[in-house]
């Protein structure tokens, strides 16, 4: 099929099939995370979940056996594309698959895609991340959960911390270390088991905002099949960090883009107004442009990567580049954001403010958490100047 073709086919599918109410800006509570806990507030968004699952395209790219719909790189940015001409939610989210999949499709056997992927495509399955433990965050590698083969099973102790999302996970993808003896970033395995089992507890961590997004994660003799390790025994190290790379690359995406550049004009010129179709404030106006510019060449830079890497399909060190920018881009855009709207971006309850008001100052707030969460930006730097400048150590 030509992708004129292509283009006419998903317009007219798009429009016959994403509901109304999915046709405007995304908000927290109904965002599509699946998983068998999962509640949806507006039932709409299951609709359209599972309209999008039928067709593969809560995962465009990947292999219509595991519920993808094996689109190219360029069939993809049209269907991304007519979904942004009207506005369209992303159907699903989640780290299954922007994380633990493409692991899955680079490292998995046979029977490990067959038997995890068609429930990530599905949403059927959430899944959460047990790297970080409380004594080791940027030092991952140190990490002491450990998990001792008994039978065809490991058997597993210890405890991570910041599992996002661990109180409603259904699996987990998770470090252990399975030889203690050898040097730290050997003897690490990379594990998936279910989170529905005695040996496992959860706390959420209340955070000052009154939400609880991440958890403490216990294990007391919790049990993880033989033959849901991904790669081999005490190489999990390589997976772990191939992952690290298709998550930081998922978080710099949170930066990139056109279309939010639009948004942050829109309500500079609603706050500040505009004069002779300029908005009012000088430096400000300045800064915004310099924000829109930096947003197209990053997308475009992040667009040739994709483009270059079409035949691996796979991430590279790169990723850290674009972690650490993405992050920062943001972070700039919600400080101009906040330059706009003054004090009407301070609220955190009560009247004087707008819903959308309340909202912008918590995602204000969150920026700060991107560039610490999938590593800091301290060590983004490292790795850039380590593994793509070639500096010495
Ligand atoms: C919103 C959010 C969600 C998260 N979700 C998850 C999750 O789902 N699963 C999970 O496993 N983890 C999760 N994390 C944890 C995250 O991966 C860690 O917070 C992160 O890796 C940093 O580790 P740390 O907090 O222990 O900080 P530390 O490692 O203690 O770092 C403290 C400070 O020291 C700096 N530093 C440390 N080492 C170096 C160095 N070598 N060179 C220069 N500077 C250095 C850091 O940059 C940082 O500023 C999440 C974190 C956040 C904020």
């Amino acid at each position: 099929m030509s992708l004129e073709s292509f283009r006419a086919e998903t317009r007219s599918w798009l429009e016959g099939n994403c509901p109304e109410s999915m046709r405007t800006p995304m908000i927290l509570q109904e965002m599509p995370g699946g998983g068998k806990r999962a509640k949806y507030r507006n039932p709409e968004t299951k609709l359209w979940l599972d309209r999008c699952a039928a067709m593969g395209f809560t995962a465009p790219t990947w292999p219509k056996e595991y519920g993808g719909a094996a689109l190219s790189v360029e069939e993809n940015l049209i269907l991304r594309a007519e979904m942004a001409r009207i506005n369209a939610r992303t159907p699903l989210v989640g780290m299954g698959l922007s994380m633990i999949g493409p692991a899955l499709l680079e490292y998995g056997t046979e029977e490990q895609k067959t038997d995890h992927l068609p429930k990530i495509t599905s949403g059927e399955i959430w899944w959460c991340q047990g790297y970080s433990e409380p004594n080791s965050g940027s030092d991952l590698a140190s990490l002491q959960t450990k998990a001792v083969l008994d039978g065809d099973e490991y058997v597993i102790n210890g405890q991570k911390v910041w599992t996002s999302g661990a109180d409603n996970a259904d699996w987990i993808f998770c470090l252990v270390r399975t030889d203690p003896d050898a040097s730290k970033h050997n003897g690490i395995t990379f594990i998936l088991f279910s989170m529905d089992q005695p040996g496992i507890s959860v706390k959420p961590i209340k955070l000052i905002s009154g939400l609880s997004p991440f958890c403490e994660t216990f294990f007391e003799d919790a049990r993880a099949s033989r033959k849901n390790i991904i790669g081999t025994v005490n190489e999990g190290w390589t997976v772990a960090k191939r992952l690290l790379q298709y998550e930081r690359t998922m978080i710099g995406g949170i930066g990139g883009g056109n279309q939010r550049s639009t948004s942050l004009q829109e309500i500079a010129a609603e706050y500040i107004g505009l004069e002779e179709g300029k908005l009012a404030d000088n430096s400000l106006r300045h800064k915004i442009i310099q924000h829109s510019m930096n947003d197209c060449c990053f997308g475009l830079a992040v667009r040739r990567n994709t483009e270059e890497s079409k035949t691996t399909k796979a991430p590279s060190f790169v990723s850290s580049m674009f972690k650490l920018y993405g992050t920062e881009q943001n972070k700039f855009r919600y400080e101009l954001m906040l330059e706009a709207m003054g004090s009407q971006m301070l609220g955190w309850e009560g009247e004087g403010f707008s819903a959308e008001e309340l909202g912008q100052t918590r995602a204000w707030l969150r920026t700060k958490a991107n560039s610490i969460e999938g590593g800091t930006s301290e060590i983004q730097l490292n790795i850039i100047a380590k593994r793509v400048l070639g500096l010495p150590d």
